[in-house]
C-alpha cells in the first residue's frame, strides 16, 4: 500500500491501519514507490529525502494500532541498469519485503493515464512482449521478494489478439528459478481492465510452476485497504492455490488460504 509521499495517494498510514482494524485484519504492509538516486525522475514516487518521513509515518501507525502487525517495504521499479541503486535501497532499512514492479518500457510508463494515448498507436502484442521480457529480467535479478501486478499491461483494457501463454511462461520460468512470489493485486478491479492482476490463465500457469502468491490491495487511499480480497482469495482457489505466503524480514512463510 502507498502513502501521500508518492504524490498520488491520499491518507496517512495511520488511517489505512484504522481501516484495516475495522475490517478485522491482523496484518498489513506499506510499500510505497521507491525513490530514485536523483529526485525528479518522474512525479509519482517518493523523494529520497522523504525516506525518514516514510518510516516515521509507518511507526506512528504502529504506535496507534498496536494490535495490528504493520510491515514495511518498498515497491521498487525494476529498470535495467539500476540494479546497484536497488541494492542500496535494499540496504537502507531492514525491510519486510521488496516488491519488484515494471511500469516502464524504455522511457514510457505504460500504466500512466496521461500516456494512455500511446497505446492507440502501437502494436499491443509488441508492448506486452516488451513488458513481460522486462518482468522476467526483474525476477531474474534476484533483487525482489514479490513481483507486483504481474500483468499490469492489461490495465487500460488493451489485450493482444495473440495467445499470451508463451509470454507468461517466459516470465514464470524466471520467477520459479528465482523463488520470487507473485502478488494478487486487486487494484486491477478498479481499473478499466476490471480484473485482478494477474488474470486466471496467468495464475493457473503460475500455480503449475510452483510460484507462491501474496495478496495486495495496492491501496492509494484508506478505504481501498483490503478492497476485493474476497474475490482475490476465490481467484487464487480457482487457479488451484491452497496456500499463500506472508513476509517478514524478507523471509517467506506459507500459510493456508483463509477468508480475509
Ligand atoms: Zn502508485
Ligand atoms: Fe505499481
Amino acid at each position: 500500500m502507498h502513502t501521500p509521499l508518492c504524490r498520488h495517494a491520499r491518507g496517512e498510514p495511520e488511517a489505512y491501519a484504522a481501516h484495516a482494524v475495522s475490517l478485522g485484519f491482523e496484518e498489513i504492509g506499506f510499500s510505497d514507490h521507491n525513490p530514485m538516486r536523483k529526485d525528479g525522475f518522474d512525479n509519482w514516487r517518493m523523494n529520497l529525502s522523504d525516506m525518514a518521513s516514510y518510516l516515521g509515518s509507518v511507526r506512528v501507525a504502529r504506535e496507534m494500532h498496536p494490535g495490528l502487525r504493520i510491515l514495511v517495504g518498498l515497491e521498487v521499479d525494476y529498470l535495467p541498469g539500476h540494479e546497484d541503486w536497488i541494492r542500496e535501497l535494499a540496504a537502507m532499512h531492514p525491510w519486510d519485503y521488496l516488491i519488484g514492479s515494471v511500469h516502464y518500457i524504455e522511457d514510457w510508463a505504460i500504466d500512466d493515464p496521461s500516456m494512455r494515448p500511446l497505446w492507440e498507436h502501437r502494436d499491443t502484442f509488441e508492448i506486452w512482449s516488451a513488458y513481460f521480457e522486462r518482468l522476467g529480467m526483474a525476477a531474474r535479478s534476484g533483487l525482489f521478494d514479490i513481483i507486483g501486478h504481474a500483468d499490469l499491461c492489461k490495465k487500460f483494457g488493451f489485450h493482444p489478439k495473440q495467445d499470451c501463454s508463451s509470454l507468461y511462461g517466459g516470465f514464470l520460468r524466471e520467477a520459479a528459478r528465482a523463488g520470487v512470489a507473485v502478488e494478487l493485486n486487486t487494484a486491477g478491479l478498479r481499473k478499466d481492465c476490471r480484473e485482478i492482476y494477474p488474470g486466471l490463465t496467468f495464475l493457473t500457469l503460475a500455480r503449475a510452476a510452483g510460484i507462491p502468491i501474496t495478496f495486495g490491495s495496492d491501496a492509494h487511499a484508506p478505504e481501498e485497504v483490503g478492497a476485493g480480497f474476497e474475490r482475490a482469495i476465490e481467484h487464487a482457489r480457482l487457479a488451484g492455490y491452497t496456500h499463500a505466503v506472508r513476509l517478514r524480514g524478507r523471509e517467506k512463510r506459507a500459510e493456508p488460504l483463509s477468508s480475509p
